[in-house]
């Protein structure tokens, strides 16, 4: 049986119809698909096709398709690091949200996790088997696949120091595990995965107490809620230079509260843009383009963002 389609013929449907004939009835493919909705920041505009393969053979067949069609394709994590222009994605986005990717599975001292389980639940089950060391996980809202593309981190510790092993697929369709050691990571960035999609990894934890370990989830989450808004955001929209973090600059620079349209500098973190309702994703870029042209004029400093941008302008 193929994937159902979830949504009525249109013209624009017609690629939506056909990738649904070719995968499984467990994949979800949609036309239009709102993408502000799957992201934190909550703005942004539709993926023209949208896709939850239920399988690696339905990503694999997904991946086929989008090259026959010569269709761009981006893979959306749980959209926690990610602003969609205005005018949304003309391609193919492709999502891992699907069981098969989700999956959790406890081996010894090892998690084996789907590129799409989320870090929280990645934490709970650490916390679960009495394993440390990915307390971390804890309040960063993101999947296993884009805390690997971002080598996401808190706390002193990042993704890569947690990683034994990789399962990933190329934009042919051809998958395969590595040893961790065999891919090169750094501060908030994997290159490997722009150019490869994470289909999971083997996280490794050291025996620990379970009690002290859930201590140190609490500790982690009333820092982080003490000192970060509540309000929708990407985290931090800057990465940190070398010479002072992004947040205390946009302080220095006094820019906290300054506001473009429905976006505005977090009054709790300097880092941190918040969107308000009705807010556009250009109000957003507005405002880190104003920051970035402060900091550069002001301090010579080049602030780079941490956030993914993709798609198109209205
Ligand atoms: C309130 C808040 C707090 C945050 N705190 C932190 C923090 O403490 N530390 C930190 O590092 N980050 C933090 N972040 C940012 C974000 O949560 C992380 O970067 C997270 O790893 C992004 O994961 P995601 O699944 O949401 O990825 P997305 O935002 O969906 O995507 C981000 C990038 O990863 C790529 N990607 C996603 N999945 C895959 C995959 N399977 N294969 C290949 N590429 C993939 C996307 O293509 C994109 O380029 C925070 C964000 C918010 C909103």
């Amino acid at each position: 049986m193929s994937a159902v389609l979830e949504e009525p013929m249109t013209a624009t449907t017609e690629n939506a119809r056909t990738l649904a004939g070719r995968l499984s009835a467990g994949s979800v493919i949609r036309a239009n698909e709102p993408l502000g909705r799957r992201t934190t920041l909550r703005v942004g505009g539709p993926a023209d096709l949208y896709a939850e393969p239920a399988s690696e053979a339905d990503l694999a067949a997904a991946l086929t398709f989008a090259n026959e069609r010569q269709l761009s394709v981006f893979v959306l994590g749980r959209g926690s690091n990610l602003l969609v222009r205005d005018g949304g994605f003309h391609g193919l986005v492709i999502c891992l949200a699907q069981p098969h990717f989700t999956r959790i599975l406890v081996n010894g001292g090892r998690l084996e996790c789907g590129g799409g389980a989320k870090l929280r639940d990645v934490a709970n089950e650490a916390m679960r088997q009495s394993l440390a060391g990915m307390e971390f996980f804890e309040g960063i809202p993101g999947s296993v696949g884009g805390a690997l593309r971002m080598n996401a981190g808190a706390y002193g510790s990042e993704m890569f120091r947690v990683v034994e092993s990789l399962r990933f697929m190329a934009y042919t369709g051809h998958a395969e595990t590595v040893p961790v050691n065999q891919v090169e990571a750094s501060y908030r960035s994997c290159p490997f995965f722009k150019t490869h999609i994470a289909l999971g990894a083997v996280l490794r934890g050291q025996p620990g107490e379970r009690a002290a370990i859930k201590q140190r989830m609490n500790e982690f989450s009333q820092k982080r809620w003490s000192s970060q808004p509540k309000a929708p955001s990407a985290g931090c929209a800057f990465k940190n230079p070398a010479t002072i973090p992004a947040g205390k600059l946009v302080q220095e620079l006094g820019l906290k509260s300054t506001r473009v349209g429905g976006a505005r500098v977090s009054l709790e973190h300097g880092n941190f843009i918040v969107t308000e309702p009705g807010a556009k994703a250009q109000d957003v870029l507005d405002l880190m383009a104003l920051i970035q042209e402060r900091a550069r004029t002001e301090r010579g400093i080049e602030l780079r963002t941490e956030v993914q941008i993709i798609g198109e302008d209205v």
